[in-house]
C-alpha cells in the first residue's frame, strides 16, 4: 500500500478542537487495523513552544527523544498509538530555520531563495519524513494549526494544495468548521462555514468531509445546505456535537456517523469492522462513577485551561481506572496564605512549573500533605518543593532551598545541574526527553510501576543536590529512584507517610484513558482506599 494522506484544516474561530478531532480519527483508522503517523503544523514563528508563557501557548508537550512540541501531541499519545517524536511537529520557525541555514551553506547558489517553492518544499519533505519515520505506517494525518484565512498558515496550505496534486488519489482534506447557533434568531447559521470553505477553495483545497462543531444536533436541512454549497456529498457533512460528559466519547460519535468508513472508502483502502469494546467500556466508566474525589492541584496557571493539560487528563486516567468521579480544586500557588486555602483536599498534585511566584506557597501545601498525612503528587518542581519542604522542616535545615528560587541560598538543596552550568541559550537547552531510572524495591514507587526499570520524559535544568542526601535520608527520605549513569536522584518518597511521592520527570505525558500511568493509578487508588477507611467503607458521592 502507499502512504495515504489525511489533511485536517479548521475554520471560522480557533478553540474548535482541532487536535481532539484529529486525535479520534487516528484512533478511529488504527481500530481498523491501519498504522497511523500523526503530524502537527504549527504557523508561529517560534522554532519550538519551550520558550512560550503557558498562558500564550499552554502545556509543552515533551516526546521521548526531548522535543518540546504542541499539546495536540499529548492528544495523539491519548488516543492513538502513533509514533510521536521530532518528526512530528514543525512549526513555520523550524520550517524557515532550515531553509536559511541551507541558503547560508550555499544550497542553493544562483537561486532566489522564496516561500514557493522553497519553504513549501521544506513542508513538504516534512510531510514525506513523518510517512518514513518508521517501518510500516500507512495513514499520515496531517493537522494544520491556526484557522483559514490566517496569514501565517498560508504557506502551509500551499504546500497541502501541491501535496495533494501531487498524490491525487491518495490524500484527502477534512475540514473542521463551527457551525453558531443564534440565540436572538433562534437559528443555526451555515454561513460562515460557506465562507471558510470558500476561502479554502479559492487556496486550491477542496474539502472531501466537512466536520461541524456546534452545541446541539444540526437540523437536516443545515446539513443539507452546507453539502449543497460547499460541493460535498450529504453525507460527508458530519456533525460534532459538543459532548456533555467526557470528550473521550467524540471517536464514538464519530463512529456512528460513519466518518472511519467514508475515510477508508475515499482513500480506496479496506475497510474492516473496527472493535471499540475496550473505549466504550472506558467512556461507561467515566459515565458512571462509583464515588468521587477532590485533588488539589497548586500551581501557578491553575485557572488556564491548557497550562497542564497531561497532568489533568493523567489524574481522569487514574479516577477512571478507580471508577470515581474526579474533581479538581485548582489553587493558585501565590494566594495560599494559610491553611485553610488547603482545606477539603482528599490528594495534593503540585505539577511541574518555573521561577519564583507560588513557590513558598508549594512548599506550604507539602508542608501541610505531610503533616496530615494526605496524599501528595510532586511532579518536577512539585518535587522539588516537596524535598526542600521535608529539608526545612524534618531535616532541620530551616534555610534549605532551590538555587532557581535563591541563587546564593545558603543550603541550596535543589541546585543546577553540572551540564547547565554556562548554558546561555534558553531554547532547547533544559534536561530533555527519555532517561532510564533503576528503582529501589523496597519502595511504594516500585510497587506502584510493578518493575525495577522505567525511562520516563524530563523536562527542566535543576535537580536534586546529592551533596545532602545523606543527611535527608538520615530523617526519613526514601530516595527510591535514581539514574545511575549520571548518579541523580529522580523520585523521592518520605517515610511513614500512606503516599507522598515527587518525581523530577513528568509522568504525565505517558498516560492514557484505557492505560492509565502506574503511578496515577495508584495515588487516586491510594487517595480512594483512604476515603473509604475514613468513611466507614462508604464512599459517598456528596462527601
Ligand atoms: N524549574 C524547575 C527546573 O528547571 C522545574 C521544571 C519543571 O517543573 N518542569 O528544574
Amino acid at each position: 500500500m502507499t502512504f495515504k494522506y489525511i489533511f485536517i484544516t479548521g475554520g471560522v474561530c480557533s478553540s474548535l478542537g482541532k487536535g481532539i478531532t484529529s486525535a479520534s480519527i487516528g484512533m478511529l483508522l488504527e481500530q481498523k487495523g491501519l498504522k497511523v503517523a500523526m503530524l502537527k503544523f504549527d504557523p508561529y514563528l517560534n522554532v519550538d513552544p519551550g520558550t512560550m508563557n503557558p498562558f500564550q501557548h499552554g502545556e509543552v508537550y515533551v516526546t521521548d527523544d526531548g522535543a518540546e512540541t504542541d499539546l495536540d501531541l499529548g492528544h495523539y499519545y491519548r488516543y492513538s498509538n502513533s509514533p510521536l517524536s521530532r518528526d512530528s511537529n514543525a512549526t513555520s520557525g523550524q520550517i524557515y530555520n532550515n531553509v536559511i541555514k541551507r541558503e547560508r551553506r550555499g544550497d542553493y547558489l544562483g537561486n532566489t531563495v522564496q516561500v514557493i517553492p522553497h519553504i513549501t518544499d521544506e513542508i513538504k519533505e516534512r510531510i514525506v519524513q513523518c510517512a518514513k519515520q518508521e517501518e510500516g505506517i500507512q495513514v499520515v494525518l496531517v493537522e494544520i494549526g491556526g484557522t483559514v484565512g490566517d496569514i501565517e498558515s498560508l504557506p502551509f496550505l500551499e504546500a497541502i494544495r501541491q501535496f495533494q496534486n501531487e498524490h491525487e488519489n491518495d490524500s484527502l482534506s477534512i475540514h473542521l468548521t463551527y457551525v453558531p447557533y443564534l440565540k436572538a434568531a433562534g437559528e443555526v447559521k451555515s454561513k460562515p462555514t460557506q465562507q471558510s470553505v470558500q476561502l479554502l477553495r479559492g487556496i486550491g483545497i477542496f474539502p472531501d468531509i466537512i466536520l461541524c462543531r456546534c452545541e446541539e444536533p444540526l437540523p437536516e436541512e443545515v446539513k443539507a445546505k452546507i453539502s449543497l454549497f460547499c460541493n460535498v456529498k450529504r453525507h460527508s457533512v458530519i456533525e460534532e456535537v459538543d459532548v456533555k460528559s467526557t470528550i473521550y466519547e467524540l471517536p464514538l460519535k464519530l463512529h456512528e456517523q460513519k466518518l472511519d468508513q467514508m475515510i477508508c472508502e475515499l482513500l480506496s483502502i479496506p475497510n474492516p469492522q473496527s472493535d471499540l469494546t475496550e473505549w466504550k467500556r472506558m467512556v461507561e466508566t467515566i459515565k458512571n462513577p462509583s464515588g468521587e474525589i477532590t485533588v488539589g492541584l497548586v500551581g501557578k496557571y491553575v485557572q488556564h485551561q491548557d497550562a497542564y493539560k497531561s497532568v489533568f487528563e493523567a489524574l481522569d486516567h487514574g479516577a477512571i481506572a478507580a471508577g470515581v468521579k474526579l474533581n479538581i480544586k485548582r489553587i493558585e500557588a501565590d494566594k495560599i496564605k494559610t491553611e485553610a486555602d488547603l482545606a477539603g483536599c482528599d490528594g495534593f498534585l503540585i505539577p511541574g512549573g518555573y521561577g519564583q511566584r507560588g513557590w513558598e506557597g508549594k512548599i506550604l501545601a507539602a508542608q501541610y500533605a505531610r503533616k496530615n498525612k494526605i496524599p501528595y503528587f510532586g511532579i518536577c518542581l512539585g518535587m522539588q518543593a516537596m524535598t526542600v519542604e521535608f529539608a526545612r522542616h524534618v531535616a532541620g535545615i530551616p534555610d534549605a532551598n532551590s538555587t532557581e528560587i535563591e541563587p546564593h541560598a545558603p543550603d541550596p538543596i535543589i541546585s543546577l545541574l553540572e551540564e547547565q552550568s554556562g548554558v546561555l541559550e534558553m531554547g532547547g537547552t533544559m534536561r530533555l526527553g527519555a532517561y532510564p531510572c533503576l528503582l529501589r524495591s523496597d519502595t511504594l514507587t516500585c510497587a506502584a510501576y510493578g518493575t525495577e526499570k522505567i525511562s520516563e520524559r524530563h523536562r527542566h535544568r535543576y535537580e536534586f543536590n546529592n551533596t545532602y542526601r545523606q543527611r535527608l535520608e538520615k530523617h526519613g527520605l526514601i530516595v527510591s529512584g535514581v539514574f545511575e549513569e549520571g548518579e541523580l536522584c529522580e523520585i523521592v518518597e518520605v517515610k511513614g507517610h500512606p503516599w507522598m511521592i515527587g518525581v523530577q520527570f513528568h509522568p504525565e505525558f505517558k498516560s492514557k484513558p484505557t492505560a492509565p500511568h502506574p503511578l496515577f493509578e495508584n495515588f487516586v487508588s491510594k487517595i480512594v482506599s483512604l476515603k473509604k477507611t475514613e468513611k466507614g467503607n462508604i464512599l459517598n458521592a456528596s462527601c
